[in-house]
């Protein structure tokens, strides 16, 4: 399952190697050592949690049924405006970084309102896509790999 989500999120447009480039430019400043490697070692054992595989396949899920207008209404339409009253994609996304404490909890309070790298394109709607729960999932996978370096390096 570890293969399919990684397949499926580069199918949206997002690869590993940019979700480690997310957890690299917020942790660099606390661990000036730290390497895009160790960030992507960090990025995929996330990945390989099998609740954090749900959530992404769920959400993703989600976005590509809007896409092709196929959710019932009234959420048809929610998700496919990304309504800003809709926060069950933030809900969702911090089953992801609950995992890893409430430092995940403060690195995703962080991504959402910075939205550096990866993040950043995503929040920027393009036509005909809908990325609602894939900008919220990506910052939460960023925000629990942070986690887990922290967690890391405090031992
Ligand atoms: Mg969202």
């Amino acid at each position: 399952m570890f293969e399919s989500t990684v397949k499926l999120l580069e199918s949206r447009g997002v690869t590993l190697k940019e979700i480690a480039e997310v957890v690299l430019a917020i942790q660099k400043e606390y661990y000036p050592e730290l390497t895009l490697e160790e960030c992507l070692a960090g990025v995929e054992a996330v990945l390989r949690k099998r609740e954090v595989q749900h959530a992404v396949l769920t959400g993703i899920a989600l976005d590509m049924l809007a896409e092709r207008n196929q959710l019932p209404e009234p959420l048809q339409t929610i998700v496919a405006k990304d309504d800003y009253l809709f926060g069950v994609d933030e809900i969702l996304a911090l089953s992801i970084t609950n995992v890893y404490g409430s430092i995940g909890l403060t690195n995703f309070g962080y991504l959402d309102k910075t939205k550096p790298l990866i993040i950043g394109q995503l929040n920027k709607k393009k036509n005909g896509t809908c990325q609602t729960f894939l900008d919220d999932l990506v910052s939460a996978i960023a925000a629990a790999a942070a986690s887990r370096i922290a967690h890391s390096h405090r031992e």
